[in-house]
C-alpha cells in the first residue's frame, strides 16, 4: 500500500470516529462534495481531501486534532479558500478542517476597542459590524467579501490600507489555539501593552496554518476616520509613477492608500469596459487620504502639487462615493480581469524596499521581454508590494514563463526584497523559500515547526517541503 492510500485508509477510520463524537452531519466523505475543497485561488494543482470536517466549536476542533494525531492523518485548516499560495490545498490528502460554520461575532467591546470573533467570519461581514459600532478594522485584502478572519490571521493579510494602518498582525491581540493532538491554550493579551513571555501570538500570525489552529480571535479596533478622498493620477510611464511613489514617501506623506496599476492592467480594465482612461496612459496611481476634512483638504493639495512635479499628466478626484466605489470595484477585480488577458497566468506577490520600486518594475519587465511573455503588475506600491502577473498564450512558452518567475524572484531578492509580501509561501512558493532564508534561519524555523507539531501532520507540504 503506498502512502497516499495509507492516508486514505487512516482518514476513513478517523472520519468515522470523529463523526461518532461530534455528530455525523459534520463529516463529509461524499466524493462530489470533497471536490469543492481541492483548490484555493492559487495556481496549485488541485488535491481532493479524503474527508472534510465542518467544525462548529473548539471541542470539534480538539476532537479532529486528537483523533488525526493518533491515526497519523494530515489536517489542513480552511477558512474562505481565497488563498493565493495553496495554503488550504490538502496536498498530502487527509482531513480538511472547514471553518465556514464558525462565523460568529462574539463581542465588540467599545470601551476597550476590541472584538472577539470566530475564525470563519467573513471579513466584509466583520467590517460592517465594526463600522455599525462606529469603529474601524483596517486590513482589507481585495478578497474581503469571501476571505475569513482565520485565513487573514494565518496569512497576516494586508491590502491597500496597510500603507497607513499596517497589516493584520498589528490588530491581533490574542488567539485561542489548539495544537495537533488537541491541546488548547490562549496566547496574547487583552491589554494594549504586555511583555510577559514570548510573543507567541505574533509568531502564529502568518504561520499559514502550520503551527496551530485558531478557534477564536481577539482583534484590536480603532476609531473610524471621519472623511475620505480619492485621487487617480495618470502617468506616461510606470517608472514616472514609481518615482512619484518614492517622492510621496520621502516627503513624509502618509495617504491611506497608494496603489499602482501598470499599462497592461489599465489596458485590461479599459478593454473590459471598466475604466474610461486615455489610450496612451502608461500607468495609474490610485491614492486615498482620510481624516478630518481640513486635514484631507491640505493633504490633497500637497499631493496634487507633488504629483504634477512628478510628471502626472492628469489628476482626477472622485466626485462622490459612487465614483469612488466604481474605482475600487475595478481595482478589486483586477486579479480576475487579468485572467482574461491571456490563456495562462502565474500570479506573484513580491515586495521590495520602497525606494527600489522603479528598478523592480524595470527588472520585471525585462525578465518578461527576455523570455517572450507579458508581465502585468499592480498593487500596493506604497508598501513596495506588487502583484506581478506573468501571462502567455502559447503552451510552448510555459517553461519560459517559469524562467521569468525565477528571474522576478531573483531580481526582487537582489533589490533587498522578499518573495512574498502578503500572499504567503504556502505550497506554490515553497521552492523559492531557500533563496531568501539563510540555512541557519531555515533550520531554526524547522525546529520551531517540530516543537509545535512533532509528527508534521498540521498542513504538511507547506513552507518547508524538504
Ligand atoms: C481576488 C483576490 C484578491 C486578494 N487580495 C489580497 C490582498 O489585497 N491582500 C492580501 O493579503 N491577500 C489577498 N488575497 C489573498 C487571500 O484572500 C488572503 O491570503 C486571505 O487572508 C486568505 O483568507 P481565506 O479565509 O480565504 O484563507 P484560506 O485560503 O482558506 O486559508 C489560508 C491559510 O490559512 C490557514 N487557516 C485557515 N483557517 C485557519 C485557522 N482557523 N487556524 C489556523 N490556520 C488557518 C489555511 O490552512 C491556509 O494555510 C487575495 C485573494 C484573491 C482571490
Amino acid at each position: 500500500m503506498n502512502s497516499r492510500s495509507r492516508t486514505a485508509d487512516s482518514t476513513a477510520k478517523a472520519a468515522a470516529l470523529i463523526g461518532k463524537q461530534t455528530g455525523e452531519h459534520k463529516v463529509v466523505v461524499d466524493p462530489d462534495l470533497l471536490e469543492g475543497f481541492a483548490l484555493d485561488e492559487s495556481e496549485a494543482e488541485p488535491v481532493v481531501p479524503d474527508a472534510v470536517v465542518r467544525v462548529e466549536n473548539a471541542e470539534d476542533i480538539r476532537c479532529v486534532l486528537k483523533t488525526a494525531e493518533e491515526l497519523d492523518v494530515p489536517v489542513t485548516p480552511r477558512a474562505g479558500g481565497t488563498g493565493k499560495s495553496g495554503g488550504a490545498v490538502p496536498v498530502c490528502g487527509g482531513i480538511v478542517m472547514a471553518f465556514s460554520r464558525m462565523n460568529q461575532l462574539m463581542d465588540i467591546d467599545r470601551e476597550n476597542l476590541l472584538a472577539v470573533v470566530e475564525p470563519g467570519m467573513i471579513l466584509k461581514d466583520f467590517q460592517e459590524e465594526v463600522e455599525k459600532a462606529g469603529l474601524f478594522f483596517p486590513p482589507d485584502p481585495a478578497s474581503l467579501d469571501s476571505c475569513a478572519l482565520g485565513g487573514n490571521v494565518a496569512e497576516n493579510a494586508g491590502g491597500p490600507r496597510a500603507f497607513k494602518y499596517g497589516v493584520t498582525r498589528e490588530y491581533v491581540l490574542g488567539l485561542d489555539c489548539l495544537l495537533m493532538g488537541g491541546t488548547g491554550f490562549f496566547t496574547g493579551r487583552r491589554t494594549v501593552k504586555g511583555v510577559a513571555g514570548y510573543d507567541v501570538a505574533s509568531l502564529l500570525v502568518g504561520s499559514e496554518g502550520t503551527l496551530a489552529v485558531f478557534s477564536r480571535i481577539m482583534l484590536r479596533l480603532i476609531r473610524n476616520p471621519v472623511g475620505i478622498a480619492t485621487l487617480l493620477a495618470e502617468f506616461d510611464t510606470e517608472i514616472s509613477a514609481a518615482r512619484a511613489v518614492s517622492a510621496i514617501i520621502s516627503r513624509g506623506l502618509v495617504p491611506r492608500v497608494l496603489e499602482l496599476i501598470d499599462s497592461a492592467c489599465v489596458d485590461t480594465a479599459r478593454r473590459e469596459g471598466k475604466m474610461a482612461i486615455p489610450e496612451n496612459t502608461g500607468c495609474l496611481l490610485l491614492i486615498e487620504v482620510d481624516g478630518e476634512e481640513d486635514v484631507i483638504e491640505k493633504e490633497i493639495e500637497t499631493l496634487a502639487d507633488l504629483l504634477e512635479k512628478q510628471k502626472a499628466v492628469n489628476i482626477l478626484a472622485a466626485q462622490d462615493s459612487a465614483q469612488r466605489d466604481r474605482l475600487w470595484t475595478t481595482r478589486r477585480e483586477l486579479s480576475e480581469l487579468i485572467k482574461r488577458r491571456a490563456v495562462f497566468k502565474i500570479a506573484d506577490d513580491v515586495a521590495v524596499p520602497r525606494a527600489a520600486l522603479p528598478d523592480a518594475l524595470e527588472a520585471y519587465r525585462k525578465a518578461g521581454d527576455r523570455y517572450g511573455v507579458e508581465v502585468a503588475s499592480f498593487g500596493h506600491a506604497g508598501d513596495g508590494n506588487l502583484h506581478v502577473n506573468v501571462l502567455w498564450n502559447d503552451e510552448a512558452l510555459a517553461d519560459n514563463a517559469r524562467k521569468t518567475v525565477d528571474g522576478i524572484m531573483q531580481a526582487t531578492l537582489d533589490l533587498g526584497g522578499t518573495i512574498t509580501g502578503e500572499h504567503g509561501v504556502g505550497h506554490v512558493k515553497a521552492k523559492y523559500l531557500a533563496m531568501e532564508l539563510s540555512p541557519e534561519s531555515a533550520a531554526l524555523q524547522k525546529r520551531l515547526k517540530n516543537t509545535f507539531d512533532p509528527k508534521g501532520l498540521l498542513n504538511p507540504g507547506k513552507l518547508f517541503i524538504t
